[in-house]
């Protein structure tokens, strides 16, 4: 019998595609969204739904009481600016929320969990590229709810209740190749999609954040990976801990630094028209430079990301329009 997997916060941007993955690779697969940015189209058939919210614990304890072998936990607000505005909403969701999970999980005895971390919790890089041992020290409010849930899963295992692979992802981009996903992002925070609106007159136009930074160009390096790379990395973790019963906290980038103006200008290429787009003023709390080690996913899952060309990432979102 395959095993059954639950998904929270399987029917928004990374969930889905990480559902998507679980499917092709032969899992039962019952996601649990409360659709607050989720999109029901996002569910595919195969999958089941639940609507619930990680804050309503009698909920999860029914989902979790179902024979669920793993949990992949991607339920979480994301806003980077938002959370220092209104801690207060990222304090219950990611924090509190996520709580409620590991004492179910506990209370259930479903031992593996793979957790949706963050760049974020590096802060500012004292080095490039990143990798698993650089200093921790978050500097905005979201990236330390994801360094204290690592803490917390990190105690959890310790006292013998569960192990978790802890994903840190750097920047998440593109669509499923396929189509099959198609729910976007309402209101976006992060470039891809706002240049997206921006490409099919949703928006105006928009802002590159700086042109003044120690970079090739003076724009913010990122490292940008596909979203159905990422996928995969949830998958293969899964696997491993059902064979190992072992914990890991692995970084999921390119390693391939590409800056703001690269991205727009490779995106104006795609698309074959040019953009509306001006220079703003630094955004604050945006480093420079921020790139990836990933070799230790690489030998840990034997992951590799299999789009490493930002036209082709590019055109993966821009086929949804077309
Ligand atoms: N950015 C930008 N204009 C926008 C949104 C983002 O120039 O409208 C820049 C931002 O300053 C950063 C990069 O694009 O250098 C990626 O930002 P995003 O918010 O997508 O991800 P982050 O790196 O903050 O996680």
């Amino acid at each position: 019998m395959a095993d059954r997997i639950l998904v929270l916060g399987g029917a928004g941007y990374i969930g889905s595609h990480v559902q998507k993955q679980l499917l092709e690779d032969g899992f039962e697969v019952i996601v649990f969204d409360n659709l607050s940015s989720g999109d029901k189209v996002n569910i595919l058939s195969g999958a089941k739904l639940i609507v619930g919210d990680i804050l309503d614990i009698e909920a999860i304890d029914k989902a979790m009481s179902l024979g669920i072998k793993g949990v992949v936990h991607l339920a979480a607000k994301k806003a980077v600016g938002e959370s220092m505005i209104k801690p207060e909403i990222y304090a219950s969701n990611n924090l509190t929320g996520s709580i409620n999970i590991l004492n179910s999980m506990a209370k259930h005895n479903v031992r593996y969990i793979v957790f949706s971390s963050s760049a974020a919790v590096y802060g500012m890089p004292k080095y490039i590229p990143i990798d698993e041992e650089h200093p921790i020290c978050p500097i905005n409010y979201y990236g330390y709810t994801k360094r204290a849930i690592e803490e917390n899963m990190e105690w959890y295992k310790k006292l013998g209740k569960l192990n978790y692979v802890a994903l840190r992802y750097f920047n998440a981009v593109g669509y499923a190749k396929d189509k099959s996903i198609t729910g976007r992002e309402r209101n976006p925070q992060n470039l891809m999609p706002i240049i997206m609106e921006a490409a099919t007159g949703k928006r105006d136009g928009f802002s590159i954040f700086g042109n003044d930074y120690e970079t090739k160009d003076g724009t913010c390096v990122r490292d940008y990976i596909h979203v159905s790379d990422l996928a995969r990395a949830h998958s293969l973790s899964l696997k491993k801990l059902f064979e190992t019963d072992c914990s890991y906290t692995l970084n999921l980038g390119t390693g391939i630094g590409t800056s703001v103006k690269e991205i727009v200008d490779a995106t104006e290429k795609v698309i074959g028209k040019k953009l509306n787009y001006d220079y703003a003023p630094r955004r604050s709390g945006d480093p420079a430079i921020l790139t990836a080690k990933a070799s230790k996913a690489t030998e840990v899952l034997g992951w590799k990301p299999i789009y490493t060309n930002v036209e082709d990432i590019i055109s993966t979102v821009w086929n949804l329009e077309i």
